[in-house]
């Protein structure tokens, strides 16, 4: 049973809609072109009539004259001059004379020289004869008139027949007749040509609603072909969910709109399918992170528990356990600050500052354990560098990059620090010669948890927890910069900075949609 619910979607869906559009373009072209030739048709038969009018016309002025006749009392009488025993003439005459008539002008029917009646025919009779003062108006038009008049008419006999006639002056001539213009009008019926435009009038009328029919179909139909590759598509993206994020909606190759949709909505999943991937990441390098502390912890509690018997060596398992702890709680603090950035929660609290300052006073700080590891620490400034930045999330950012310096700069090695004011941007420099970071790593380094590998894996107190940079990257991004580094394996690394000059940044972090790598 169809449902109502089914009924709505079907007259709803594209597929009845388009079909219905091609019905309704079919109709009114079919109608139009329909019309178009009714009215063709309609205005040829009507030349036709006229056209076999006019050589009748011509006929009756050959064959019939307008006289004074001495038989008849020298009246004037209209006279058919023929052979009647040529057939061809005599049709021809007695058609003209079917529905002829013949007034003076003054409307009065003549009387015909055979009959001695009016020459009105009795069909012309049924037609109605013209009214004097129309016969008068019309003779007066045509004597005066310079340009032709219309001679043509519509009559309707009394059985509802059309007739067309065709009325024109003639001179009356001969056997001493006084030369006067006589009204003439002949005429003939085109039921046949009536009766044939109403043939294709109902041709059509049944041929409309067939062809509607048909369009609808035929609109249904393609526009069902036409709409398949969309179902198709339709059904492979519902398949597609959060576990199979591997699958790709086939291409058809026809490179139309469809395919440039596919195409899309193909790259669109590509990308969500990189952020699941890099949230799996995260939480499997969250629990690995996590879990390695607090395995240490229990191995020093057990130790404690178990094998320890001096309060040294009670002590020192508590000291591990301590250490360990210390781990767990920066790894912990750490994340919880990157899940606040991530979610927008921490608001940038901007400043118009000295840049220089801040960059001297850290370079400062960082002098004295610069010298514990044998490292040259140097910094180049201008004399002034303003900036409207977050003081603290700036700090956290060259604490950053000058530690990761010198953690990775051997002894007798040099960092510098360089800060340059540039018309669209500040440019802020931290490089040393140290180690390097090899080029398959570069693209990696500011995703969380990332260390270069070869560096130590067990991670100890010295060594960082990968998050580092993913915070730097982070407060760049926050305050509409841009990070880039430049490494050399053995030779050491260069990260440049660049923050807008004026510092404008959105002041809130909304960095949701990027969950590894900022
Ligand atoms: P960490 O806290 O381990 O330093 P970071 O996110 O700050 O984590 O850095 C990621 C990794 O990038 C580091 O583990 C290190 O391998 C590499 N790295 C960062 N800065 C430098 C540098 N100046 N020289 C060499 N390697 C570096």
């Amino acid at each position: 049973m169809i449902r109502k619910r089914d009924f709505r979607r079907l007259f709803r869906g594209l597929r009845f809609r388009l079909a219905i559009s091609y019905a309704v373009l079919f109709t009114v072209l079919l109608t139009g072109v329909a019309l178009a030739f009714r009215a063709r048709l309609a205005s040829a038969l009507d030349n036709q009539i006229q056209e076999e009018l006019n050589a009748d016309w011509a006929a009756m002025k050959g064959y019939m004259r307008i006289e004074q006749i001495p038989d008849f009392g020298n009246r004037i009488c209209s006279a058919w001059y023929y052979d009647e025993n040529d057939p061809d003439e005599t049709t021809i005459v007695l058609d003209i004379r079917k529905i002829y008539m013949v007034a003076d002008q003054f409307g009065n029917p003549i009387p015909d020289s055979v009959t001695h009646e009016p020459s009105v025919s009795t069909a012309y009779d049924d037609i109605g004869v013209d009214k004097p003062a129309d016969i008068r108006k019309k003779v007066l038009e045509a004597i005066a008139s310079t340009k032709p008049r219309n001679p043509f008419g519509d009559r309707k006999t009394s059985k509802g027949e059309p007739v067309k006639i065709r009325s024109g002056i003639v001179y009356s001539e001969g056997h001493g007749a006084p030369r006067a213009p006589y009204y003439v009008a002949i005429g003939a019926s085109y039921a046949d040509n009536v009766k044939t435009l109403h043939a294709y009038t109902w041709i059509f009328a049944g041929v409309i609603p067939g062809a509607l029919l048909l369009g609808s179909l035929l609109g249904y139909y393609m526009a069902g072909r036409a709409l398949t590759p969309v179902l198709a598509v339709t059904q492979a993206a519902q398949r597609i969910s959060g576990t199979n994020l591997s699958m790709r909606i086939p291409t058809r190759d026809a490179g139309d709109e469809l395919d440039y949709l596919i195409l899309t909505f193909n790259r669109m999943i590509e990308r969500l399918e990189a952020s699941f991937q890099q949230m799996r990441q995260f939480s499997a390098d969250v629990s690995h992170e996590l879990r390695t502390p607090i395995t240490a912890i229990r191995g020093q509690l057990e130790v404690a528990l178990f094998t320890a018997e001096t309060t040294d060596q009670y002590r020192e398992a508590m000291f591990n356990a301590l250490t360990d702890i210390d781990r767990l709680s920066q790894i912990v603090r750490a994340l919880l600050l990157l899940s606040q950035a991530e979610s927008g929660q921490i608001v940038l609290q901007k400043s118009r500052l000295n840049l220089c300052e801040v960059v001297d006073d850290l370079v400062e700080q960082f002098q004295i354990p610069a010298e514990a590891a044998g490292v040259r620490l140097t910094a180049q400034l201008p004399p002034e560098c303003s900036a409207e930045v977050d003081r603290v999330q700036i700090e956290r950012m060259i604490t950053n990059l000058l530690s990761n310096a010198l953690k990775f700069t051997p002894e007798g090695g040099a960092v510098k620090m360089s800060l340059q004011v540039l018309p669209q941007f500040v440019e802020l420099v931290v490089e040393d010669n140290g180690r390097g970071i090899a080029t398959e790593h570069l693209p990696h380094i500011f995703d969380r948890f990332y260390r270069v590998p070869g560096q130590g894996t067990a991670p100890t107190p010295e060594q960082g927890l990968g998050l580092g940079l993913s915070f730097v990257a982070w407060i760049v991004k926050a305050h509409n910069g841009k990070i880039e580094v430049e490494s050399t394996p053995g030779k050491g690394t260069r990260f440049i900075i660049r923050l807008p000059n004026e510092g404008v940044g959105s002041d809130t972090m909304e960095l949701a949609s990027q969950p590894a790598n900022f």
